[in-house]
């Protein structure tokens, strides 16, 4: 599943192939696609056609097109990624791809395809002055790859929640951006248990735990840059496009680089967990270890 690294992959992406573009068309192909734009089809269609797209904004992960109409913003086209979204450019009159969802003819001759195997993607168009963050993106927390993000306030709050970290590192209403691999890779970075407490970490666990996060991101983003092809505008994070290397996620039963110890697999709500037994030892013992700490002091 796509995550910060691979949206703002896909952000750069489109920024360097269709910025300036017109929309001279679109097509929806799976209504489902539009499910979140409640005026329906032509109303989707009548937003956008005759726009040009002015600039490409990400927070966490969704992604939104600016669409201005005579140099001024006038909708926001939020596109949601979902498990397998992408967005690809084709030169070709016809697109035949049984993937595709919709289709945006450009003036320039091209078309800009957002294709979704597993259909957990959506686009939706909003009224926009480009001013304050669109609608739909608006209860999302800043990640940490914005300029306003503060880490500081993000590890006070989590410091004073019971929620696991792991559950908060996912919420997306204190940090964005953060899905089930990087959380588990930070996790693994931090020597963390994933139901270890905010409260239990306090601010200085947390403080460590955002700030793996944001590097096992940062480092993703680069090896995402340096494979990126700008004729292919993709992400499939399920192929492993951008040749993750991963410490954690994925790595059931192989040795734990640090230790030696096989990873292990967990469920975790309706997903999983992967951590060293080792490392990250349940949150339990990991206080049981403070308080004998504190009793010989
Ligand atoms: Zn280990």
């Amino acid at each position: 599943m796509p995550e910060l690294p691979e949206v703002e992959t896909v952000r750069r992406g489109l920024s360097e192939s269709v910025l300036g573009a017109q929309i001279e068309s679109a097509r929806i192909r799976h209504s489902r696609v539009i499910r979140r734009h409640d005026a329906g089809r032509q109303d989707f269609m009548n937003c956008v056609t005759g726009t040009e797209i002015s600039n490409i904004h990400r927070r966490g992960k969704f992604l939104w097109l600016e669409l201005a109409f005579d140099d001024q913003p006038d909708f926001a086209l939020v596109a949601h990624l979902g498990m397998s979204g992408q967005f690809r450019l084709s030169t070709k009159q016809r697109v035949v791809d049984r993937h595709a969802r919709a289709t945006f003819r450009l003036a320039d001759g091209r078309t800009l395809v957002f294709r979704d195997q597993r259909t957990f993607g959506w686009l939706l168009a909003v009224d926009w002055d480009g001013v304050e963050v669109p609608e739909p993106v608006r209860h999302i927390a800043l990640d940490p790859f914005d300029p306003a993000y503060r880490r500081d306030q993000v590890a006070l709050a989590m410091a004073r929640s019971n929620s696991g970290i792991k559950r908060l590192l996912l919420s997306q209403h204190l940090v964005s951006g953060v899905g089930n691999i990087y959380a588990d890779e930070a996790l693994w970075r931090a020597g963390i248990h994933p139901d270890t407490s905010g409260r239990v970490l306090a601010l200085e666990g947390c403080t460590q735990v955002l700030e793996e996060a944001t590097s096992v991101m940062t480092a993703a983003l680069e090896a995402g840059g340096t494979s990126f092809d700008p004729l292919y505008v993709s992400v499939n994070g399920e192929s492993g496009w951008f040749d993750r290397s991963l410490d954690a996620y994925g790595r059931e039963g192989l040795p734990c680089r640090r230790c030696g110890q096989a990873i292990v697999r967990e469920k975790f709500t309706n997903r999983s967990s992967h951590r060293c037994p080792s490392c990250q030892p349940p949150p339990f013992e990991h206080e049981a270890f403070q308080v004998r700490d504190e009793v010989a002091q």
